[in-house]
Protein backbone atom coordinates (compact mmCIF):
# COMPACT_ATOMS: atom_id res chain seq x y z
CA UNK A 1 0.00 0.00 0.00
CA UNK A 2 2.60 2.48 -0.39
CA UNK A 3 1.54 4.31 -3.46
CA UNK A 4 1.70 7.56 -1.63
CA UNK A 5 -0.59 9.22 -4.81
CA UNK A 6 -2.11 11.93 -2.03
CA UNK A 7 -5.91 11.55 -3.86
CA UNK A 8 -6.32 8.02 -3.88
CA UNK A 9 -4.65 7.75 -0.48
CA UNK A 10 -6.88 9.83 1.46
CA UNK A 11 -9.78 8.02 0.05
CA UNK A 12 -8.97 5.04 1.53
CA UNK A 13 -10.04 6.67 4.99
CA UNK A 14 -13.84 7.11 3.25
CA UNK A 15 -14.97 3.27 3.53
CA UNK A 16 -18.33 2.91 1.56
CA UNK A 17 -19.32 7.22 1.26
CA UNK A 18 -20.81 7.77 -2.16
CA UNK A 19 -17.75 8.78 -4.92
CA UNK A 20 -19.34 8.83 -8.08
CA UNK A 21 -22.67 9.02 -9.33
CA UNK A 22 -23.77 8.59 -13.20
CA UNK A 23 -26.67 7.31 -15.29
CA UNK A 24 -25.72 3.75 -15.18
CA UNK A 25 -25.19 3.73 -11.11
CA UNK A 26 -22.98 5.02 -8.27
CA UNK A 27 -19.63 4.09 -6.62
CA UNK A 28 -18.29 4.09 -2.87
CA UNK A 29 -14.89 4.99 -2.14
CA UNK A 30 -13.65 1.91 -0.98
CA UNK A 31 -15.65 0.28 -4.82
CA UNK A 32 -13.63 2.91 -6.30
CA UNK A 33 -10.33 1.72 -5.02
CA UNK A 34 -10.94 -1.85 -5.20
CA UNK A 35 -11.91 -1.19 -9.30
CA UNK A 36 -9.00 1.16 -9.71
CA UNK A 37 -6.50 -1.08 -8.48
CA UNK A 38 -7.34 -4.16 -10.89
CA UNK A 39 -7.72 -1.50 -13.52
CA UNK A 40 -4.09 -0.64 -12.77
CA UNK A 41 -3.26 -4.35 -12.46
CA UNK A 42 -4.99 -4.91 -16.08
CA UNK A 43 -2.54 -2.08 -17.49
CA UNK A 44 0.00 -3.30 -16.05
CA UNK A 45 0.29 -6.71 -17.96
CA UNK A 46 3.54 -8.30 -16.83
CA UNK A 47 5.25 -4.75 -15.94
CA UNK A 48 5.22 -3.51 -12.54
CA UNK A 49 5.66 0.15 -13.20
CA UNK A 50 4.50 1.69 -15.95
CA UNK A 51 7.06 4.62 -15.33
CA UNK A 52 5.09 7.03 -16.73
CA UNK A 53 3.81 5.27 -19.82
CA UNK A 54 0.77 7.74 -21.43
CA UNK A 55 -2.60 5.98 -21.13
CA UNK A 56 -4.95 7.53 -23.27
CA UNK A 57 -8.60 6.73 -22.35
CA UNK A 58 -11.85 7.88 -23.39
CA UNK A 59 -15.25 7.37 -21.60
CA UNK A 60 -18.59 8.99 -20.82
CA UNK A 61 -18.33 11.01 -17.70
CA UNK A 62 -18.79 9.29 -14.80
CA UNK A 63 -17.16 6.40 -12.80
CA UNK A 64 -15.50 4.38 -16.40
CA UNK A 65 -13.55 7.48 -16.86
CA UNK A 66 -12.19 7.96 -12.94
CA UNK A 67 -11.33 4.22 -13.04
CA UNK A 68 -9.64 4.64 -15.75
CA UNK A 69 -8.28 7.97 -14.73
CA UNK A 70 -6.82 6.59 -11.19
CA UNK A 71 -5.70 3.24 -12.77
CA UNK A 72 -3.34 4.65 -14.53
CA UNK A 73 -1.74 6.55 -11.84
CA UNK A 74 -1.63 3.60 -9.72
CA UNK A 75 0.22 1.88 -12.21
CA UNK A 76 2.50 4.72 -12.69
CA UNK A 77 1.42 5.74 -16.12
CA UNK A 78 0.03 9.20 -17.19
CA UNK A 79 -3.55 10.44 -17.70
CA UNK A 80 -4.18 11.77 -20.86
CA UNK A 81 -8.10 12.22 -21.13
CA UNK A 82 -9.52 12.49 -24.91
CA UNK A 83 -12.60 14.38 -25.65
CA UNK A 84 -15.85 12.82 -26.46
CA UNK A 85 -16.70 15.43 -28.55
CA UNK A 86 -13.41 15.18 -31.20
CA UNK A 87 -13.51 13.29 -34.65
CA UNK A 88 -10.90 10.67 -35.26
CA UNK A 89 -8.24 12.83 -36.57
CA UNK A 90 -7.82 14.76 -33.44
CA UNK A 91 -8.44 11.95 -31.53
CA UNK A 92 -5.62 10.42 -33.45
CA UNK A 93 -3.36 13.77 -32.99
CA UNK A 94 -3.32 13.49 -29.19
CA UNK A 95 -2.48 9.86 -29.08
CA UNK A 96 0.16 10.37 -31.40
CA UNK A 97 1.52 13.00 -29.85
CA UNK A 98 1.59 12.07 -26.75
CA UNK A 99 3.19 8.40 -27.63
CA UNK A 100 0.18 7.07 -25.69
CA UNK A 101 1.37 3.20 -25.17
CA UNK A 102 -2.33 1.97 -24.26
CA UNK A 103 -5.90 3.48 -25.24
CA UNK A 104 -8.44 2.32 -22.77
CA UNK A 105 -12.03 2.82 -24.29
CA UNK A 106 -15.77 2.52 -23.62
CA UNK A 107 -17.19 0.05 -26.04
CA UNK A 108 -19.49 2.68 -27.26
CA UNK A 109 -16.04 4.39 -28.46
CA UNK A 110 -14.28 1.34 -29.89
CA UNK A 111 -15.93 2.02 -33.42
CA UNK A 112 -13.92 5.61 -33.98
CA UNK A 113 -10.32 4.34 -31.69
CA UNK A 114 -10.16 0.41 -33.15
CA UNK A 115 -8.46 1.63 -36.51
CA UNK A 116 -6.31 4.51 -35.08
CA UNK A 117 -5.34 1.98 -32.35
CA UNK A 118 -4.21 -0.64 -35.26
CA UNK A 119 -2.79 1.69 -37.28
CA UNK A 120 -0.59 3.02 -35.04
CA UNK A 121 0.00 -0.43 -33.25
CA UNK A 122 -1.19 0.74 -29.99
CA UNK A 123 -3.09 -1.58 -27.73
CA UNK A 124 -6.59 -1.04 -26.89
CA UNK A 125 -8.25 -2.03 -23.80
CA UNK A 126 -12.08 -2.21 -22.81
CA UNK A 127 -13.51 -0.61 -19.83
CA UNK A 128 -15.17 -3.72 -19.11
CA UNK A 129 -11.97 -5.85 -19.13
CA UNK A 130 -10.68 -3.16 -16.61
CA UNK A 131 -12.55 -4.27 -13.81
CA UNK A 132 -12.20 -8.00 -13.66
CA UNK A 133 -8.63 -7.70 -13.51
CA UNK A 134 -6.56 -9.37 -10.52
CA UNK A 135 -5.24 -6.94 -7.98
CA UNK A 136 -1.69 -7.86 -7.34
CA UNK A 137 0.91 -5.57 -6.07
CA UNK A 138 1.11 -2.07 -7.79
CA UNK A 139 3.89 -0.08 -7.65
CA UNK A 140 5.26 3.07 -5.75
CA UNK A 141 4.68 6.34 -7.29
CA UNK A 142 6.88 9.49 -6.56
CA UNK A 143 5.48 13.42 -6.54
CA UNK A 144 7.51 13.84 -9.27
CA UNK A 145 6.40 11.71 -11.33
CA UNK A 146 4.20 12.74 -14.72
CA UNK A 147 0.19 12.51 -13.29
CA UNK A 148 -1.82 13.69 -16.59
CA UNK A 149 -1.65 15.79 -19.96
CA UNK A 150 -4.17 18.27 -20.89
CA UNK A 151 -4.32 19.21 -24.75
CA UNK A 152 -4.54 23.02 -25.08
CA UNK A 153 -4.47 24.89 -27.84
CA UNK A 154 -3.39 28.24 -27.16
CA UNK A 155 -3.75 30.57 -29.28
CA UNK A 156 -1.22 29.61 -32.03
CA UNK A 157 -0.51 26.58 -33.42
CA UNK A 158 -1.48 22.84 -32.67
CA UNK A 159 -2.32 21.72 -29.30
CA UNK A 160 0.47 20.95 -26.58
CA UNK A 161 0.21 18.81 -23.79
CA UNK A 162 0.53 20.52 -20.82
CA UNK A 163 2.00 18.47 -17.92
CA UNK A 164 1.36 17.96 -14.40
CA UNK A 165 2.89 15.68 -11.86
CA UNK A 166 1.21 14.30 -9.00
CA UNK A 167 3.23 16.88 -6.93
CA UNK A 168 1.97 19.70 -8.98
CA UNK A 169 -1.76 18.30 -9.23
CA UNK A 170 -1.88 18.12 -5.83
CA UNK A 171 -0.89 21.53 -4.98
CA UNK A 172 -3.48 22.47 -7.70
CA UNK A 173 -6.35 20.44 -5.79
CA UNK A 174 -4.94 21.63 -2.39
CA UNK A 175 -5.67 25.19 -3.38
CA UNK A 176 -9.47 24.63 -4.81
CA UNK A 177 -10.40 23.09 -1.60
CA UNK A 178 -8.86 25.48 0.82
CA UNK A 179 -10.37 28.65 -1.15
CA UNK A 180 -13.99 27.11 -1.78
CA UNK A 181 -13.70 25.05 1.91
CA UNK A 182 -14.70 21.90 0.06
CA UNK A 183 -16.08 19.31 2.38
CA UNK A 184 -16.89 15.70 2.69
CA UNK A 185 -21.04 16.36 2.94
CA UNK A 186 -20.53 17.95 -0.32
CA UNK A 187 -21.68 17.12 -3.46
CA UNK A 188 -21.12 19.10 -7.00
CA UNK A 189 -23.65 18.26 -10.01
CA UNK A 190 -20.87 17.68 -13.14
CA UNK A 191 -21.66 18.84 -16.62
CA UNK A 192 -18.65 20.02 -18.09
CA UNK A 193 -16.32 17.89 -20.70
CA UNK A 194 -13.93 15.88 -19.07
CA UNK A 195 -10.88 16.10 -21.35
CA UNK A 196 -10.14 20.08 -19.86
CA UNK A 197 -9.09 21.28 -16.86
CA UNK A 198 -12.18 22.56 -15.07
CA UNK A 199 -14.05 19.96 -14.79
CA UNK A 200 -10.99 17.49 -13.93
CA UNK A 201 -9.68 19.56 -11.58
CA UNK A 202 -12.42 22.38 -9.78
CA UNK A 203 -14.88 19.45 -9.98
CA UNK A 204 -13.63 16.29 -10.19
CA UNK A 205 -10.58 16.32 -8.50
CA UNK A 206 -11.56 18.84 -5.53
CA UNK A 207 -14.32 16.51 -4.62
CA UNK A 208 -12.26 13.24 -5.08
CA UNK A 209 -10.26 14.61 -2.66
CA UNK A 210 -12.60 15.66 0.02
CA UNK A 211 -14.66 12.76 -0.10
CA UNK A 212 -17.40 14.40 -1.42
CA UNK A 213 -19.75 12.84 -4.22
CA UNK A 214 -19.62 14.09 -7.40
CA UNK A 215 -23.03 12.88 -9.53
CA UNK A 216 -22.47 13.37 -13.43
CA UNK A 217 -25.14 14.31 -15.98
CA UNK A 218 -23.96 12.29 -19.59
CA UNK A 219 -23.60 16.08 -21.36
CA UNK A 220 -24.68 19.59 -20.46
CA UNK A 221 -28.34 19.72 -20.96
CA UNK A 222 -30.28 22.73 -19.60
CA UNK A 223 -33.46 20.93 -18.53
CA UNK A 224 -32.18 18.16 -16.73
CA UNK A 225 -29.38 20.60 -15.37
CA UNK A 226 -32.65 22.39 -13.25
CA UNK A 227 -34.70 18.93 -13.05
CA UNK A 228 -31.79 18.15 -10.49
CA UNK A 229 -31.05 21.75 -9.29
CA UNK A 230 -35.00 21.73 -8.16
CA UNK A 231 -35.51 18.40 -7.15
CA UNK A 232 -31.99 17.21 -5.58
CA UNK A 233 -31.92 17.79 -1.54
CA UNK A 234 -28.51 17.35 -1.52
CA UNK A 235 -26.27 19.36 -4.41
CA UNK A 236 -24.25 21.67 -2.36
CA UNK A 237 -22.37 22.91 -5.88
CA UNK A 238 -22.40 23.89 -9.23
CA UNK A 239 -19.53 25.08 -11.24
CA UNK A 240 -19.80 25.97 -14.86
CA UNK A 241 -18.54 28.51 -17.56
CA UNK A 242 -20.96 31.38 -18.27
CA UNK A 243 -22.39 30.15 -21.47
CA UNK A 244 -23.73 27.56 -19.41
CA UNK A 245 -25.65 29.93 -17.31
CA UNK A 246 -26.76 32.11 -20.26
CA UNK A 247 -28.15 28.65 -21.24
CA UNK A 248 -30.08 27.86 -17.58
CA UNK A 249 -31.04 31.76 -17.56
CA UNK A 250 -32.72 31.28 -21.17
CA UNK A 251 -34.22 27.43 -20.12
CA UNK A 252 -35.57 28.91 -16.45
CA UNK A 253 -37.57 31.80 -18.64
CA UNK A 254 -39.23 28.95 -20.48
CA UNK A 255 -40.72 27.67 -17.37
CA UNK A 256 -44.02 28.76 -15.87
CA UNK A 257 -44.13 30.42 -12.48
CA UNK A 258 -44.39 27.62 -10.59
CA UNK A 259 -41.47 25.64 -11.42
CA UNK A 260 -39.76 29.03 -11.71
CA UNK A 261 -40.14 29.27 -8.05
CA UNK A 262 -38.89 25.12 -7.17
CA UNK A 263 -36.20 26.37 -9.75
CA UNK A 264 -34.96 29.33 -7.38
CA UNK A 265 -35.57 27.33 -4.48
CA UNK A 266 -32.93 24.90 -5.50
CA UNK A 267 -30.05 27.16 -6.58
CA UNK A 268 -30.57 28.59 -2.36
CA UNK A 269 -30.36 25.08 -1.06
CA UNK A 270 -26.94 25.38 -2.94
CA UNK A 271 -23.97 26.74 -0.79
CA UNK A 272 -21.74 27.56 -3.77
CA UNK A 273 -22.07 28.61 -7.67
CA UNK A 274 -19.04 28.98 -9.31
CA UNK A 275 -17.68 30.48 -13.06
CA UNK A 276 -15.09 30.31 -14.67
CA UNK A 277 -12.66 29.33 -18.22
CA UNK A 278 -14.29 32.40 -19.74
CA UNK A 279 -15.50 36.00 -18.82
CA UNK A 280 -18.41 35.90 -17.00
CA UNK A 281 -20.31 39.47 -18.50
CA UNK A 282 -21.81 41.50 -16.12
CA UNK A 283 -25.60 41.33 -17.10
CA UNK A 284 -25.28 37.63 -17.07
CA UNK A 285 -24.07 37.60 -13.24
CA UNK A 286 -26.73 39.72 -12.44
CA UNK A 287 -29.58 38.39 -13.65
CA UNK A 288 -28.05 35.25 -12.26
CA UNK A 289 -28.72 36.53 -9.06
CA UNK A 290 -32.10 38.10 -9.41
CA UNK A 291 -32.78 33.99 -10.33
CA UNK A 292 -30.78 32.23 -8.02
CA UNK A 293 -29.86 34.57 -5.07
CA UNK A 294 -26.53 33.79 -6.10
CA UNK A 295 -23.73 36.36 -6.59
CA UNK A 296 -21.53 34.15 -8.97
CA UNK A 297 -18.27 33.24 -7.85
CA UNK A 298 -16.15 34.08 -10.69
CA UNK A 299 -12.45 32.80 -11.24
CA UNK A 300 -9.24 32.80 -13.31
CA UNK A 301 -7.49 29.98 -14.23
CA UNK A 302 -5.35 27.92 -17.09
CA UNK A 303 -4.95 24.30 -17.83
CA UNK A 304 -0.91 24.99 -17.45
CA UNK A 305 -1.59 26.96 -13.77
CA UNK A 306 -4.61 25.35 -12.30
CA UNK A 307 -6.88 28.40 -10.47
CA UNK A 308 -4.83 31.84 -10.59
CA UNK A 309 -7.12 34.27 -8.91
CA UNK A 310 -10.73 33.98 -7.31
CA UNK A 311 -13.42 36.14 -5.76
CA UNK A 312 -13.86 35.12 -2.25
CA UNK A 313 -16.13 32.35 -0.67
CA UNK A 314 -16.89 34.87 1.87
CA UNK A 315 -17.17 38.58 1.57
CA UNK A 316 -17.79 40.57 -1.64
CA UNK A 317 -17.56 38.91 -4.91
CA UNK A 318 -16.64 41.98 -7.17
CA UNK A 319 -18.57 41.69 -10.70
CA UNK A 320 -16.39 42.06 -13.63
CA UNK A 321 -13.41 41.55 -11.35
CA UNK A 322 -11.79 37.64 -10.94
CA UNK A 323 -10.88 38.71 -7.63
CA UNK A 324 -7.53 37.80 -5.87
CA UNK A 325 -4.79 34.60 -5.82
CA UNK A 326 -5.75 31.49 -4.82
CA UNK A 327 -3.91 29.96 -1.76
CA UNK A 328 -0.58 29.53 -2.55
CA UNK A 329 -0.31 31.24 -5.57
CA UNK A 330 1.65 34.08 -6.44
CA UNK A 331 0.62 36.71 -8.83
CA UNK A 332 2.15 39.59 -10.55
CA UNK A 333 1.80 42.09 -13.28
CA UNK A 334 4.44 43.18 -15.76
CA UNK A 335 4.88 45.34 -18.29
CA UNK A 336 6.55 44.64 -21.85
CA UNK A 337 9.86 44.87 -20.49
CA UNK A 338 9.30 42.79 -17.15
CA UNK A 339 8.78 44.96 -14.80
CA UNK A 340 5.55 45.10 -12.19
CA UNK A 341 3.17 47.33 -12.83
CA UNK A 342 1.69 49.68 -10.46
CA UNK A 343 -2.15 49.43 -8.87
CA UNK A 344 -4.48 50.49 -12.28
CA UNK A 345 -1.95 49.99 -14.86
CA UNK A 346 -2.36 47.08 -17.15
CA UNK A 347 -0.09 44.59 -17.21
CA UNK A 348 0.62 40.79 -18.53
CA UNK A 349 -0.20 38.12 -15.85
CA UNK A 350 2.49 35.97 -14.49
CA UNK A 351 2.31 32.90 -12.66
CA UNK A 352 4.26 31.27 -9.69
CA UNK A 353 3.53 28.50 -7.36
CA UNK A 354 3.62 24.31 -6.53
CA UNK A 355 0.66 24.10 -8.97
CA UNK A 356 2.42 25.87 -11.99
CA UNK A 357 2.51 23.02 -14.43
CA UNK A 358 5.79 21.52 -15.45
CA UNK A 359 5.64 21.89 -18.88
CA UNK A 360 4.23 21.37 -22.85
CA UNK A 361 5.46 17.34 -23.59
CA UNK A 362 8.07 16.86 -26.06
CA UNK A 363 8.32 20.80 -26.40
CA UNK A 364 11.37 22.01 -25.05
CA UNK A 365 11.05 25.55 -27.14
CA UNK A 366 7.58 26.17 -26.34
CA UNK A 367 7.83 25.49 -22.51
CA UNK A 368 11.27 27.55 -22.78
CA UNK A 369 9.26 30.63 -24.40
CA UNK A 370 6.33 30.65 -21.54
CA UNK A 371 8.44 30.94 -18.68
CA UNK A 372 10.91 33.72 -17.08
CA UNK A 373 14.19 33.52 -16.40
CA UNK A 374 13.50 33.69 -12.88
CA UNK A 375 10.52 30.96 -13.36
CA UNK A 376 7.01 32.81 -13.67
CA UNK A 377 4.90 31.17 -15.96
CA UNK A 378 3.81 34.02 -18.50
CA UNK A 379 -0.08 33.34 -19.20
CA UNK A 380 -0.52 35.80 -22.03
CA UNK A 381 -3.83 37.12 -20.20
CA UNK A 382 -3.59 41.07 -19.42
CA UNK A 383 -5.00 42.53 -16.39
CA UNK A 384 -5.49 45.63 -13.83
CA UNK A 385 -5.51 45.27 -10.14
CA UNK A 386 -7.76 47.82 -8.42
CA UNK A 387 -7.47 48.07 -4.65
CA UNK A 388 -5.56 44.68 -4.87
CA UNK A 389 -9.05 43.42 -6.84
CA UNK A 390 -7.69 41.93 -9.96
CA UNK A 391 -9.94 42.57 -13.57
CA UNK A 392 -9.33 40.51 -16.58
CA UNK A 393 -8.40 43.00 -19.88
CA UNK A 394 -8.35 39.89 -22.36
CA UNK A 395 -5.57 37.58 -24.23
CA UNK A 396 -2.26 39.70 -25.03
CA UNK A 397 -3.02 38.06 -28.20
CA UNK A 398 -6.75 38.27 -29.23
CA UNK A 399 -9.03 40.30 -26.81
CA UNK A 400 -6.25 43.08 -26.62
CA UNK A 401 -6.28 45.44 -29.65
CA UNK A 402 -4.03 48.22 -31.07
CA UNK A 403 -6.12 50.57 -32.60
CA UNK A 404 -4.05 54.00 -33.79
CA UNK A 405 -1.67 53.48 -30.88
CA UNK A 406 -4.60 53.03 -28.34
CA UNK A 407 -4.95 49.90 -26.48
CA UNK A 408 -7.67 49.03 -25.97
CA UNK A 409 -9.96 45.66 -24.44
CA UNK A 410 -11.94 43.58 -26.88
CA UNK A 411 -13.97 42.35 -23.78
CA UNK A 412 -14.32 46.05 -22.28
CA UNK A 413 -16.00 46.97 -25.61
CA UNK A 414 -18.26 44.02 -25.54
CA UNK A 415 -19.29 44.79 -22.22
CA UNK A 416 -20.63 48.41 -23.55
CA UNK A 417 -22.13 46.94 -26.20
CA UNK A 418 -24.44 44.47 -24.64
CA UNK A 419 -26.11 47.08 -22.73
CA UNK A 420 -27.28 48.02 -26.26
CA UNK A 421 -30.91 47.15 -26.42
CA UNK A 422 -30.98 45.17 -29.82
CA UNK A 423 -27.48 42.77 -29.06
CA UNK A 424 -28.11 39.94 -27.41
CA UNK A 425 -24.42 38.43 -27.55
CA UNK A 426 -21.15 40.15 -29.31
CA UNK A 427 -18.14 39.38 -29.74
CA UNK A 428 -15.25 42.01 -30.63
CA UNK A 429 -12.20 41.32 -32.96
CA UNK A 430 -9.44 43.72 -33.76
CA UNK A 431 -8.68 43.04 -38.05
CA UNK A 432 -5.67 44.28 -39.36
CA UNK A 433 -5.61 47.43 -40.92
CA UNK A 434 -2.91 49.46 -42.97
CA UNK A 435 -3.89 52.46 -41.23
CA UNK A 436 -5.48 51.77 -37.98
CA UNK A 437 -3.02 48.95 -36.99
CA UNK A 438 -6.41 47.10 -36.24
CA UNK A 439 -10.26 47.88 -36.71
CA UNK A 440 -12.37 47.11 -34.22
CA UNK A 441 -14.69 44.76 -35.58
CA UNK A 442 -18.20 43.44 -33.82
CA UNK A 443 -20.11 40.17 -34.43
CA UNK A 444 -23.13 40.34 -32.93
CA UNK A 445 -26.30 38.26 -32.11
CA UNK A 446 -29.32 40.29 -31.87
CA UNK A 447 -31.99 40.03 -29.45
CA UNK A 448 -35.72 38.90 -30.66
CA UNK A 449 -37.71 41.02 -33.36
CA UNK A 450 -34.62 43.87 -33.14
CA UNK A 451 -32.50 45.27 -35.99
CA UNK A 452 -29.43 47.14 -35.94
CA UNK A 453 -27.48 48.89 -38.46
CA UNK A 454 -23.92 49.90 -38.11
CA UNK A 455 -24.81 53.76 -38.33
CA UNK A 456 -27.06 53.53 -35.07
CA UNK A 457 -24.56 51.64 -33.24
CA UNK A 458 -21.65 54.34 -34.47
CA UNK A 459 -23.50 56.88 -33.30
CA UNK A 460 -24.77 55.18 -29.82
CA UNK A 461 -21.76 53.66 -29.40
CA UNK A 462 -19.73 57.32 -29.64
CA UNK A 463 -22.00 58.14 -26.54
CA UNK A 464 -20.72 55.39 -24.57
CA UNK A 465 -17.23 55.26 -24.77
CA UNK A 466 -14.16 56.85 -26.69
CA UNK A 467 -14.29 57.27 -30.60
CA UNK A 468 -11.41 55.25 -30.84
CA UNK A 469 -13.10 51.66 -28.89
CA UNK A 470 -16.24 52.19 -31.41
CA UNK A 471 -16.51 49.43 -33.79
CA UNK A 472 -16.40 50.26 -37.45
CA UNK A 473 -17.36 46.64 -39.17
CA UNK A 474 -20.65 45.21 -37.99
CA UNK A 475 -21.67 41.65 -39.16
CA UNK A 476 -24.64 40.41 -37.58
CA UNK A 477 -25.11 36.75 -37.39
CA UNK A 478 -27.40 34.10 -36.16
CA UNK A 479 -24.87 32.70 -33.99
CA UNK A 480 -21.27 33.28 -32.80
CA UNK A 481 -18.90 30.50 -33.33
CA UNK A 482 -18.47 28.79 -29.87
CA UNK A 483 -15.50 25.89 -29.20
CA UNK A 484 -17.02 22.88 -27.50
CA UNK A 485 -16.28 24.70 -24.19
CA UNK A 486 -18.52 27.04 -24.98
CA UNK A 487 -15.83 29.48 -25.23
CA UNK A 488 -16.05 32.49 -28.05
CA UNK A 489 -13.68 31.66 -30.85
CA UNK A 490 -12.32 34.81 -32.11
CA UNK A 491 -10.40 33.59 -34.76
CA UNK A 492 -13.46 32.30 -36.37
CA UNK A 493 -15.37 35.41 -35.60
CA UNK A 494 -12.39 37.61 -37.48
CA UNK A 495 -13.32 35.00 -40.50
CA UNK A 496 -16.92 35.89 -40.67
CA UNK A 497 -15.57 39.79 -41.69
CA UNK A 498 -13.74 38.35 -45.01
CA UNK A 499 -14.94 39.25 -48.33
P1 LIG B 1 -7.98 27.13 -20.50
O1 LIG B 1 -6.54 26.79 -20.36
O2 LIG B 1 -8.66 26.48 -21.67
O3 LIG B 1 -8.72 26.94 -19.22
O4 LIG B 1 -8.07 28.66 -20.85
C1 LIG B 1 -7.46 29.58 -20.00
C2 LIG B 1 -7.77 30.94 -20.49
O5 LIG B 1 -9.15 31.24 -20.34
C3 LIG B 1 -7.06 31.99 -19.70
O6 LIG B 1 -5.71 32.16 -20.13
C4 LIG B 1 -7.93 33.20 -19.97
O7 LIG B 1 -7.60 33.78 -21.21
C5 LIG B 1 -9.32 32.59 -20.05
N1 LIG B 1 -10.05 32.73 -18.78
C6 LIG B 1 -10.20 31.84 -17.80
N2 LIG B 1 -10.97 32.33 -16.81
C7 LIG B 1 -11.30 33.58 -17.17
C8 LIG B 1 -12.09 34.63 -16.58
N3 LIG B 1 -12.70 34.47 -15.42
N4 LIG B 1 -12.20 35.80 -17.27
C9 LIG B 1 -11.60 35.97 -18.46
N5 LIG B 1 -10.86 35.02 -19.07
C10 LIG B 1 -10.71 33.84 -18.43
Amino acid sequence: MAESIPIVDRARARGDQLALIDDRGSMGYAELLDASARAASRLLDARDDLEGARVAFLTPPGTDYVVAQWGTWRAGGIAVPLCTMHPAPELDYVIGDSGAELIVAHPEYHAVLEPIARARGVRLLSTETLRDAQPRPLPTVPGDRGAMLIYTSGTTGKPKGALTTHATLSAQIRSVVEAWEWREDDRILHVLPLHHLHGILNLLCAAMWSGATCEFLPRFDPERVWERIADSEELTLFMAVPTIYAKLTEAFDRADTERQAAMSAGCKRLRLMVSGSAALPVPTLERWRTISGHTLLERYGMTEIGMGLGNPLHGERRPGHVGVPFPGVDVRLVDDAGSEVADGTSGHIEVRGPGVFDGYWNREEATREVFTDDGWFKTGDVAVREDGVYRILGRQSVDILKTGGYKVSALEIEAVLRTHAAIAECAVVGLADPQWGQRVAAAVVLAPGQQLKLETLRSWGKEQMAHYKVPTLLRVVDALPRNPMGKVQKPAVSELFQG
